[in-house]
């Protein structure tokens, strides 16, 4: 279907939506533009878009060169999507602590048990090389046959400097397993190790100096990660612990995104504005009045509905109000060791009842907005001449149909830089 050069030209689609780069992140009345052409073309030459269009313009120009091309007749065009919150590696199996909660317990309830992230810690720890590699790789393709095409994969479940290290060296050795474009991210900062002294402030305090002083020069001295990722949570890391993390992080070069509010307020959304944080993530305990307060920020906020689902908050994250406040909101998985959502095509189904949002609103959330959070605007998240030839063909005549078509298999094909990638089923 494609070339080896990654040239391709494909035509009149039913709806070829661009979701134009303007040079920032879509906001406020912005959010639900997609800039869908009808009887639209894209041409990509050596991987690269070269021009975009509705097909007859586009064929004038490029229709004489001999490469592939993709008919998307009656079927709509959407830049590749952009997962921008993903743990994907994990060892163990945590399916029965969702059960239980399911059946009535209660969080702290399954925490006694000895449920919950320290569970996932403990077992990852021990988990081989391959093992771990082996569970990237099925979870790589389960991500791409939801049409993503870039995907963020944070580290986390090590919280010691050799384990940290070592999940972001599997992390970059996994790209062998997919085409997807993967951007790593350092979340030392997930949760406090239970197996140090002290009680939980002091070992949060110890673990904090750990990660400043250790982890952080080792992950930027080896060139592991492109973002440094830190938790605001109460229970976790205090607000000042956090911009302690964050400003060094600044000081050694790494950008910042922060976990903030998913399961309290913990002034979480306040702190990474503050620290200039790319972006904050969950913020489903995020008071009103502190949105209200930060009001407008460039810091993209991501908002996680299956993981609000699956975890049953009683609050939603307030992606109206966020809209309203002119933040830029982008929508992820959570695909983590509690929660296997793979598609985000699925999660986009789901996020757009659940907060109330448009289907354009929440396409837009998984393409330039998340594209945005995690600064590589420059290539991918839409269809603009200059970037990357990522995108996905849709087996339907109009976007919206995304969140209609629930559970359906409306993904065609993926091309990336030009090449088909298509998982095959
Ligand atoms: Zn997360």
């Amino acid at each position: 279907m494609t070339s080896a050069g990654g040239d391709l030209n494909l035509v009149h689609a039913g709806a070829l939506s661009c979701i134009a780069d303007r040079g920032t992140a879509r906001r406020g009345s912005t959010q639900g533009q997609l800039d869908t052409i009808i009887d639209g073309a894209i041409a990509i030459r050596q991987g690269l878009i070269i021009a975009v269009g509705d097909t007859d313009t586009v064929l004038a120009h490029y229709g004489n060169d001999s490469v592939p091309v993709v008919d998307a007749t009656g079927r709509t065009v959407l830049p590749g999507l952009v997962e921008c919150h993903s743990h994907p590696i994990f060892d163990g199996e945590r399916h029965d602590e969702y059960a239980e909660r399911l059946g009535g317990a209660s969080l702290a309830e399954v925490a006694a048990r000895g449920g919950g992230i320290w569970r996932s810690v403990v077992a990852t720890r021990s988990a081989t090389d391959e093992v771990l590699l082996a569970r990237l790789e099925r979870a790589f393709k389960r991500v791409l046959a939801g049409g993503v095409t870039t995907l963020e994969v944070k580290s986390g479940y090590g919280l010691t400097v050799d384990e940290e290290l070592r999940e972001l060296r599997l992390l970059h050795e996994s790209r062998l397993f997919t085409p997807m474009q993967l951007v790593v991210t350092f979340l030392g900062a997930h949760v406090v190790p239970r197996d140090l002294a002290g009680d939980a402030d002091e070992r949060a305090d110890e673990y904090t100096d750990l990660i400043d002083l250790k982890m952080l020069p080792a992950v930027f001295e080896q060139g592991l990660a492109e973002f440094q990722d830190v938790t605001v949570e109460d229970g976790l890391f205090t607000p000042e612990q956090a911009l302690r993390l964050i400003r060094r992080s600044h000081e050694v070069g790494l950008a910042v995104r922060v976990h903030a509010d998913a399961w309290k307020p913990s002034q979480g959304w306040r702190t990474a504005v503050a620290g200039r944080a790319i972006s904050a993530e969950h913020l489903t305990y995020t008071p009103d009045a502190e949105i209200r307060e930060v009001g407008a920020t460039d810091t993209v906020a991501v908002l996680l509905p299956v993981a609000e689902l699956i975890y049953m908050t009683d609050r939603r994250a307030n992606a109206r109000l966020f809209i309203e406040q002119d933040v830029p909101v982008a929508i992820a998985t959570d695909y983590c060791s509690s929660i296997h959502a793979t598609s985000l095509l699925a999660t986009l189904a789901t996020a757009a009842p659940w907060f109330r949002m448009t289907p354009s609103e929440v396409i837009v959330g998984a393409t330039l907005n998340a594209a945005y959070s995690l600064g590589r605007e420059a290539s991918c998240g839409s269809l603009d001449v200059g970037k990357r030839g990522d995108l996905i063909v849709l087996d339907c005549p109009h976007p919206d149909e995304v969140c209609l078509a629930v559970g359906a298999p409306l993904l065609d094909q993926v091309i990336i830089a030009g090449h088909d990638v298509t998982p095959r089923r």
